[in-house]
């Protein structure tokens, strides 16, 4: 396929400041990688704590955005599953070492030497993105346009936390219903639980998302869980949310922390945690993640709630992400 010599990106520069617009060589895939000619990317919070200097390690300047729907136009000399013309999704784990005591146990979401799309390698608020052969997922094509985009971390990181509430578990309360609460609730309601939707005081735009999704309550984060929930799960950065969450939580449930970046977490009596509750956090993703969780959207089928921005609106989507103003998920659409 063509490839222009030149593209259009936005780049951090340094952090806490706006991101900028210019153009830029396309990079060449290396022999392991692919090129890929961007439709969408995804706006996370999680590009919010890199432009924030929240998260402190990011390359620079920095191609943000780990959220990439697009094809493969290019491909190295030794890519051997991908071809030409494949609708692919990169997600935030761009690399891992195969090697180290993580990778080897089967934890490569933990590895000691990985990359991640969009901080320490460059991402998708870009019109072309190279990336690793073995760390795209091919995707369905329902899913090759914006709406797919925020399947590629609000889907796999809501899933991965699913992943470590019990299987007996009914009732879950979402703390925090943006992106990732959005997708997670039409599978938990496909698999028969009974969801708890908590969005920021007054956000009746998020409630009544959620409850059009097939939420069973949604209300303010202020407001005690009309019942006992088996597990909870917090997307908001809100350490608040966390002794919040163990009052609404059941004997034996467990507290799960999605998020990367979380406000301090208040001191509270042990009686909160007595009773074999747990507090635990989510970290990246294995591959596998995004193999099930892949296959099992389009089953659903999942749909995406977005609000489009072209590339070079990029600030103005982390604006509106930081000051609550999308309902469901933020993407640039690019192609
Ligand atoms: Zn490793
Ligand atoms: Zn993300």
């Amino acid at each position: 396929m063509e490839v222009p010599e030149f593209m259009r990106v936005m780049t951090l520069e340094s952090a806490k400041q706006p991101l900028v617009y210019k153009t830029v060589p396309v990079p060449r895939p290396s022999a392991q990688e692919v090129l890929i000619k961007i439709i969408a990317c995804g706006v996370c919070r999680t590009d919010l704590h890199i432009v924030d200097g929240e998260l402190t390690e990011p390359k620079l300047p920095l191609i943000p955005g780990h959220e990439i729907t697009g094809i493969v136009v290019k491909s190295g000399s030794e890519v051997r599953e991908l071809k030409e013309g494949d609708t692919v999704g990169v997600p935030w784990l761009g690399y891992t070492c195969g090697k180290c005591h993580y990778c080897i146990n089967g934890h490569e979401n933990l590895c000691e030497n990985a990359k991640f799309t969009g901080y320490t390698i460059d991402g998708g608020y870009a019109e072309y993105a190279v990336a690793h052969q073995h760390y795209c997922f091919p995707l369905d094509p329902q899913y090759a346009n914006p709406s797919g985009a925020p399947l590629l971390c609000a889907g796999l990181i809501g899933y991965r936390s699913y992943g470590k509430i019990s299987g007996e578990a009914n009732r879950i309360g979402l703390y925090g219903f943006g992106g990732a609460a959005h997708i997670l609730t039409q599978v938990a309601v496909a698999q028969g639980k009974e969801i708890y939707a908590f969005t920021s005081p007054g956000d009746t735009a998020a409630q009544r998302l959620a409850k059009k999704l097939g939420a069973i309550w949604a209300g303010d984060s202020t407001h005690p869980s009309p019942v006992r929930l088996d597990a909870a799960i917090i997307f908001a950065p809100v350490g608040n949310l966390v002794p919040k969450a163990l009052t609404d939580t059941d004997k034996g449930g467990a507290v799960i922390c999605g998020g990367i970046h979380m406000s301090d977490i208040p001191g509270f009596p042990y009686r909160m945690l007595w009773e074999e509750r747990m507090i635990t956090s989510v970290a990246n993703l294995t591959r596998r993640d995004g193999e099930e969780f892949l296959k099992l959207a389009p089953e659903i089928p999942v749909h995406t709630e977005t609000k489009l921005y072209k590339l070079e609106q990029a600030n103005e989507a982390l604006g509106d992400l930081r000051n609550g103003r999308i309902n469901g998920a933020a993407v640039l659409s690019i192609a």
